[in-house]
C-alpha cells in the first residue's frame, strides 16, 4: 500500500472532479452514495477491492431500529429512547451522545427509506433477543447475510447511475490553505498509476484499524494475539487521516470482540447457543464468566484461559436453533460441533478432568457466582453437543469524532467544512472497550450515519472544496 498521508493542495493537479468522492464501498459508503444522489449530488465511490465486500460482507447482515413497522407487524413495543436507554446501560453512559441520538433516532426511518426506495426487503428476525437489547429490535435480509445486504446496496447504487471505481486505493488526502478544507484525494491504481480526484465533499466510509496490527497493538493490547475476523481492507486509514489532519478521534479502544469462533476452523458461532442456555469452560472444565454479559467482551476472557481456548457446551434442542445460521451449519460440516449421548462421553472427548463438567453445569442454577440467571433458561439435556472456540476481534468501535450533520471535528474546536465520517471509520456508539458493544452497533451506524453523512455532503456548496485550493 501507498503510504497514507496528508499533504498541501497547493500546486497539485487534479485529473478529474466529484461533487461528493465516497470513500469505502461498505455499507456506509454505498448508504452515502444512495443519500448523496437522492439529495441531488453526483456522487463517485472508490474503493480498493475488485468488487464491493468490506466487513459488511462478512457480517451476519443484522441491523437494529426501534420502532419499525416490522417490529409492529410483530406486537414488539419499541422506541428510539428505549433504544438509546439499551445502549447507555450497557457502555455505562459512555457512548459518544452525538452518534447515540443519530443512530437510535435515525435507524427506523433508514431502514423504512431502504425499503420503500431501494427495494430491500428487510424481514425482522424475532428468534432471539440480542445480547444487551431489552426488546427484539434485529432487521435482516432474507438470508441473514451481510454479502446479500452489500449487494443489494450495490445494485441500487448502480441503479442510481452512481459509479463506483473499483480496484482505487486512496492514500492521500490533499489539503487547502486554510488547513480544514479536503481539496481531493489521490488514488493507486493495481499496476502502481496514481490518480488525483477533487472532490467538493469527502466521505470517510472506509472503516476502521482492525485489519492493521501496528495499530491494534497501539489501541488493544489485550486482543494482540486475537485472530482477525474482519475484512484485510479496514486498515485504519480514516484514523491515520484524522491524527494527520488534527481531527478529534475517540474511543480508539472501543471494539466488538467475539468469544465463539470455533478455533482451528475459523467459524463464527452464533451466540444463540449461549442464549438459550449453553455455556463456556476452560480446558479445566471451569466457567469462569457470565457469558450473558455479550459475546464482545467474551473474547478478551476466553483468550485469557490456559491455552487460549474454551470449549461451548450446549444440546441438541440449541442446535437446532443455531442451523439458522448457515455459518453454523459450515460448523457443522466442518466436524467443528462434537456431540455425546452423556456427559461422561462429552468429558473424555473433551479430555476434561472426570466429574467436573457435570459439577459445573450442577452449579447452574438460581443467579450464579458470576451473576447469571439461570431461571431464563432451560437446563441441558442428552445428547450433548460442544465446539472448541476462541476469541477474536471483528471490527473497531473507535474514530473520528463527528457532528450532528455527520462533518468530522476538530480537535481544536469547529468542524472540517467539507469532510465527512460514517460507519466505522466514525466513532460508535459502544464506548471505549469491548464491555460496551450490543449486537447491530456495527451495521446501525454505518446505515444511519452513511445516510446522514450522504445527504450532508451533497449539500456543501459549490466551491467550498473545489475552490479552496
Ligand atoms: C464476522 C463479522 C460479523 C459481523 N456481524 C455484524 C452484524 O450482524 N451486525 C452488525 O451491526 N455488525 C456486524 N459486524 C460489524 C459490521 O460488519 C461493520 O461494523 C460494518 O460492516 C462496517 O461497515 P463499513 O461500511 O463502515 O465498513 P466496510 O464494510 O468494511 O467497508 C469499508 C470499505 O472500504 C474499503 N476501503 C478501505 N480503505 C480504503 C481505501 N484506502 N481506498 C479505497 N477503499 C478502501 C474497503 O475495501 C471496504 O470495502 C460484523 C463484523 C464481522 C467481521
Amino acid at each position: 500500500m501507498s503510504d497514507v498521508s496528508v499533504r498541501p493542495a497547493s500546486g497539485v493537479a487534479f485529473d478529474a472532479e466529484a461533487e461528493v468522492l465516497i470513500i469505502g464501498a461498505g455499507a456506509a459508503g454505498l448508504v452515502a452514495a444512495l443519500a448523496a444522489r437522492e439529495a441531488g449530488a453526483e456522487p463517485v465511490v472508490i474503493e480498493r477491492d475488485t468488487v464491493p465486500r468490506g466487513s459488511t460482507a462478512l457480517s451476519a447482515g443484522l441491523v437494529p431500529a426501534a420502532g419499525t413497522r416490522w417490529q409492529r407487524a410483530a406486537s414488539v413495543d419499541d422506541d428510539p429512547d428505549r433504544f438509546a436507554a439499551d445502549i447507555v446501560r450497557k457502555t455505562r453512559s459512555r457512548a459518544d451522545p452525538t452518534v447515540l441520538a443519530l443512530a437510535t433516532q435515525g435507524a427506523a426511518d433508514a431502514l423504512h427509506w431502504l425499503a420503500d426506495r431501494h427495494g430491500l426487503p428487510f424481514v425482522f428476525a424475532d428468534d432471539v433477543v440480542y445480547p444487551g437489547h431489552s426488546v427484539r429490535r434485529m432487521h435482516s435480509l432474507p438470508s441473514r447475510s451481510g454479502v446479500e445486504l452489500v449487494d443489494r446496496l450495490r445494485t441500487a447504487v448502480e441503479a442510481a447511475d452512481v459509479p463506483i471505481l473499483t480496484e482505487a486505493a486512496a492514500h492521500t488526502l490533499f489539503l487547502a490553505n486554510d488547513g480544514r478544507t479536503i481539496a481531493g484525494v489521490a488514488l493507486a491504481r493495481p499496476n502502481g498509476a496514481e490518480e488525483r480526484i477533487a472532490c467538493r465533499a469527502l466521505v470517510l466510509a472506509c472503516n476502521g484499524y482492525g485489519g492493521n496490527r501496528a495499530l491494534v497493538r497501539r489501541h488493544l493490547p489485550e486482543l494482540a494475539d486475537a485472530l482477525w475476523f474482519g475484512h484485510d481492507g479496514n486498515r485504519g486509514e480514516a484514523v491515520l487521516w484524522g491524527e494527520a489532519l488534527g481531527a478529534e478521534l475517540r474511543h480508539l479502544s472501543g471494539h466488538q470482540g467475539h468469544g465463539n469462533v470455533a478455533h482451528p476452523h475459523g467459524i463464527l458461532i452464533t451466540w444463540t447457543t449461549i442464549m438459550l442456555g449453553g455455556i463456556q469452560v476452560n480446558a479445566l472444565g471451569e466457567r469462569f464468566s457470565d457469558e450473558t454479559e455479550g459475546y464482545s467482551e467474551q473474547a478478551a476472557r476466553v483468550l485469557a484461559q490456559p491455552g487460549g481456548f474454551a470449549w461451548t457446551v450446549f444440546d441438541e434442542r440449541i442446535a437446532q436453533a443455531a442451523r439458522a445460521f448457515a455459518d453454523y451449519r459450515a460448523a457443522e460440516a466442518a466436524g467443528a460441533i462434537l456431540r455425546a449421548d452423556t456427559l461422561e462421553a462429552l468429558e473424555a472427548m473433551l479430555h476434561l478432568p472426570p466429574g467436573r463438567l457435570a459439577a459445573t453445569l450442577a452449579a447452574c442454577r438460581g443467579r450464579d457466582r458470576f451473576g447469571r440467571d439461570w431461571s431464563v433458561t432451560s437446563p441441558l439435556v442428552p445428547p450433548y453437543c460442544a465446539v472448541r472456540v476462541t476469541g477474536a476481534l471483528f471490527h473497531t468501535q473507535g474514530g473520528l469524532a463527528i457532528a450532528l450533520d455527520g462533518r468530522v471535528l476538530h480537535r481544536d474546536g469547529g468542524v472540517f467544512p467539507n469532510l465527512f465520517a460514517a460507519g466505522g471509520a466514525a466513532v460508535g456508539v459502544s464506548g471505549p472497550d469491548a464491555s460496551g458493544y450490543i449486537s447491530g452497533n456495527g451495521l446501525l451506524t454505518a446505515i444511519v450515519l452513511g445516510r446522514i453523512a450522504g445527504r450532508a455532503a451533497a449539500g456543501v456548496r459549490r466551491g467550498v472544496g473545489t475552490h479552496a485550493r
